[in-house]
């Protein structure tokens, strides 16, 4: 359906409100400019951006900062991002981090609950809609993950 963009990303910021508020965390959004509606699978866009807000909120300590942003690609495909300024992800663990169950454990997450399914389902609802994901990572720096969506699809399409 067409999905203001602006209103999608202020949507999810409020239903993690109150846990922000909890933890200090500021959230930004930046939708660059020229961009206003798509049409998109809003539950399925929800999903992916949910899971990765609670990740980002997981895994930056108090005080920290979340930012959204949607921006158009090279290739004309509309690009979201969340990023935030939270522990890190070690370079060893990052290409198996879209692995079902695949967590980085130790102590840094004992007391985060989680089945390490979140960017499973990311990646797999992104895929299903045509799109990829990535994620860059500096350890204690921050994380920032991004999914590009194909901003048009044509209809009866079978390839
Ligand atoms: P679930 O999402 O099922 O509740 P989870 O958050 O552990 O559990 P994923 O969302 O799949 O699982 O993330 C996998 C692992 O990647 C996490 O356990 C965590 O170690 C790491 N991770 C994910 N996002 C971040 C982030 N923003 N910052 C730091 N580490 C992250
Ligand atoms: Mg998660």
């Amino acid at each position: 359906q067409k999905v203001d963009i602006v209103e999608m990303l202020e949507d999810v910021e409020d239903r993690f409100s109150f846990q922000m508020q909890q933890k200090d965390i500021t959230a930004v959004i930046d939708v660059k400019e020229g961009i206003s509606h798509a049409m998109l699978d809003r539950d399925g866009i929800d999903q992916v951006l949910d899971n990765l807000i609670s990740n980002a909120l997981k895994y930056t300590p108090d005080g920290g900062k979340i930012t959204m942003e949607a921006a158009l690609t090279g290739q004309g495909m509309l690009s979201l991002s969340v990023s935030d300024t939270g522990i890190g992800i070690p370079k060893k663990d990052l290409e198996r981090i879209f692995e079902r169950f695949y967590r980085v454990d130790k102590a840094r997450t004992r007391n985060m609950g989680g089945t390490g399914l979140g960017l499973s389902i990311a990646r797999e609802i992104v895929r299903a809609h045509g799109g990829h994901i990535t994620l860059h990572s500096e350890l204690e720096q921050g994380t920032k993950v991004t999914f590009t969506l194909p901003l048009v699809v044509e209809g009866g399409k079978s390839a």
